[in-house]
C-alpha cells in the first residue's frame, strides 16, 4: 500500500474547486467566466467580545459569499472549534453549485463561528449568538434581500429564532424581518419539516436513484431499497433523519452507525430510534446494548455494505481510506465528506456516488419554501386550502356529534383529525415540494451523466448542469 498520509490532501476549498475544474474543463465557458464563478466575492472575518463568566472572551466568526448571481445569498452558520476561512468558503462555493442544482434561486453563502457549543449554557450561547447576529447583519451579511442565513452542524431551530428576534430589533420597521433568516422553529415563523429536510431529501434522492434500474446496475446492485445494507456516520439531525426514514419506511437495514466516541454495529440492523435516544441520555453510543461497539469508528467505513452515507464533517473518505471503502454505492449527506483525491480513486474503481450538491440539497429548498412564506405572509397552503378547511373542521365536528348523539363509541381518531383540523397540511406540502424537486434535480443530472461519453460520473453531471445556470445567469446580467 503506498503510504497515502505522506500525500498531501488539497484543502477543503481546493477539493471544491478541483471538481469543478473537472466539469468546467467540459463546456466551453470563456476562461473569464469560468473564473468568475469558481472564485469566493468575499469573505468577512469578525472577532467580537462578549461578557462571559465575569470576564471577555473573543470569539471569531466568519460569513462568506461565493457568488451573487442571485440574490439574497443562502447558507447555514456552523458553530465548531474547527470552523476557518478555507472551510467556510468552500462551504459557500458548494451552496452556490446546490442552489443552482436544486433550482433554488439563490446565490451561494456560508457562515461559521469558532465555538464548541457544547462548552457554554444555553443563556450564554445566545448572547454570543445575538452579538454575532448584530457584527453581520450591520453589514448586510443577514438581511431577507441580501443574505439568509440557516442552520448547519452544531446550529439549529433555537440559534435561528434567536438570529431572527435580534435582526427584528434592529430593524424594527422591515415588515418582511422574519424573512432574514430559516430554519426558524414552527411558531415563531418556521415552516413544518424543515428540521427533517435534509434527511428526508436523502431518503427521496436514494428513491429517485433506485426508480432507475439502469443506475442501480451501474453500482452493481439490483432492486429496490427494501433489504439493502446501510452504514451511516453522524447521528446529527441529517444523519438520524436519513436513517430513521430509509429503516422505518424503505425497509433498508442500518447495519453500522459511527458517532464521535465509536461505532455500533450489527448484521441484523440497528434500531435508530433507540441509538438516537441513547445518544441523547448517555452523550455517546458506548453502552448501547442491542449492537456490537468498536470503540475506533473511522474504519467502519470500510465495512461491507450496500450504500455508505456519511452525514458528519468534510474529508472523511480521503487518500487515507479511500482504497479500502467497500460500498458500491455513496451518498453524500454532509458536504464535502469525499476529498478530490479521494473521488479519484473511487471512480476509478466503479464506486457510484451520489454528491453533495445534490444529496443533501434538502435543507436549503425547504429553507426556501420557508422563505416565500415569510416573505408572502400567508400560511404556506392557506390560499387554497382556507375553505376547504372550514369544511373539514364541520365535517369533524359533525361526525363527533354524531358519534355522541348516538352513543356508537366511535372516535375520530387523532392523525386523522390533525390532518383535517391542523398543520399536516403544510408538512404534506413541504414533502412533495421537496420529493419533485430531488426528481427534478436528479433527472437533470442524470440526464447529462447519461448523454455524454465524458461525463463518467454523477458529480460531474451535477456541476455542469449548475455551472450552466450560473453561467446563464451570469451572461444575462450582461457580464
Ligand atoms: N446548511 C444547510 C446546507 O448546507 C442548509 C442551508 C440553507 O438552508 O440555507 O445546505
Amino acid at each position: 500500500m503506498t503510504d497515502a498520509r505522506a500525500v498531501r490532501e488539497p484543502t477543503f476549498r481546493e477539493s471544491v474547486d478541483l471538481m469543478f475544474n473537472r466539469a468546467v474543463a467540459l463546456t466551453d465557458l470563456s476562461p473569464g467566466l469560468e473564473e468568475k464563478i469558481r472564485v469566493c466575492n468575499a469573505t468577512y472575518v469578525v472577532r467580537f467580545g462578549v461578557r462571559l463568566r465575569g470576564g471577555i472572551q473573543t470569539f471569531t466568526g466568519y460569513r462568506s459569499v461565493h457568488s451573487e448571481h442571485m440574490e439574497p445569498v443562502k447558507g447555514g452558520i456552523r458553530y465548531s472549534p474547527l470552523v476557518n476561512q478555507d472551510e467556510v468558503e468552500a462551504l459557500a462555493a458548494l451552496m452556490t453549485y446546490k442552489c443552482a442544482l436544486v433550482e433554488a434561486p439563490f446565490g451561494g453563502s456560508k457562515g461559521g463561528l469558532c465555538i464548541d457549543p457544547r462548552e457554554y449554557e444555553e443563556d450564554e450561547l445566545e448572547r454570543i449568538t445575538r452579538r454575532f447576529t448584530y457584527e453581520l447583519a450591520k453589514r448586510d451579511l443577514i438581511h431577507p434581500s441580501q443574505n439568509v442565513p440557516a442552520p448547519d452542524m452544531g446550529t439549529g431551530a433555537r440559534e435561528m429564532a434567536w438570529i431572527a428576534d435580534q435582526y427584528a430589533r434592529m430593524n424594527t420597521t422591515d415588515i418582511n424581518a422574519n424573512a432574514c433568516v430559516t430554519g426558524k422553529p414552527p411558531h415563531a415563523g418556521g415552516i413544518a419539516g424543515r428540521v427533517e429536510a435534509t434527511g428526508r431529501g436523502v431518503q427521496y434522492a436514494l428513491r429517485e436513484f433506485f426508480r432507475h434500474p439502469e443506475d442501480v446496475a451501474k453500482a452493481g446492485l439490483s432492486g429496490k431499497l427494501d433489504g439493502k445494507r446501510v452504514i451511516v456516520q453522524g447521528l446529527g439531525n441529517v444523519g438520524y433523519h436519513a436513517a430513521k426514514f430509509l429503516s422505518d419506511e424503505d425497509g433498508a437495514r442500518v447495519t453500522g452507525i459511527i458517532e464521535r466516541d465509536g461505532a455500533l454495529v450489527s448484521d441484523t440492523g440497528i434500531d435508530v430510534d433507540k441509538v438516537y435516544n441513547w445518544i441523547q441520555r448517555h452523550g455517546g453510543v458506548y453502552g448501547y446494548p442491542d449492537a456490537t461497539y468498536v470503540e475506533e469508528g473511522g474504519p467502519v467505513l470500510e465495512h461491507e455494505c450496500d450504500i455508505l452515507i456519511p452525514a458528519a464533517l468534510e474529508g472523511v473518505i480521503n487518500l487515507t481510506n479511500a482504497e479500502r471503502i467497500r460500498a458500491p454505492l455513496i451518498i453524500e449527506a454532509a458536504n464535502g465528506p469525499i476529498t478530490a483525491g479521494a473521488d479519484e480513486i473511487l471512480r476509478q474503481r466503479g464506486t457510484i456516488i451520489i454528491p453533495d450538491l445534490y444529496a443533501n440539497a434538502g435543507g436549503v429548498t425547504v429553507s426556501y419554501f420557508e422563505w416565500v412564506k415569510n416573505l408572502s405572509h400567508i400560511r404556506f397552503g392557506r390560499m387554497q386550502r382556507r375553505q376547504e378547511e372550514a369544511r373539514h373542521e364541520l365535517i369533524v365536528r359533525e361526525l363527533e356529534r354524531l358519534s355522541a348523539d348516538h352513543n356508537i363509541g366511535w372516535e375520530l381518531s387523532p392523525d386523522f383529525k390533525e390532518k383535517y383540523l391542523r398543520g399536516a397540511d403544510e408538512l404534506e406540502l413541504v414533502r412533495s415540494g421537496l420529493d419533485d424537486t430531488m426528481r427534478t434535480a436528479y433527472q437533470s443530472m442524470r440526464e447529462v451523466w447519461h448523454a455524454r461519453d465524458d461525463v463518467v460520473d454523477l458529480r460531474t453531471a451535477g456541476f455542469l448542469v449548475a455551472i450552466g445556470r450560473v453561467a446563464a445567469s451570469y451572461r444575462a446580467k450582461g457580464l
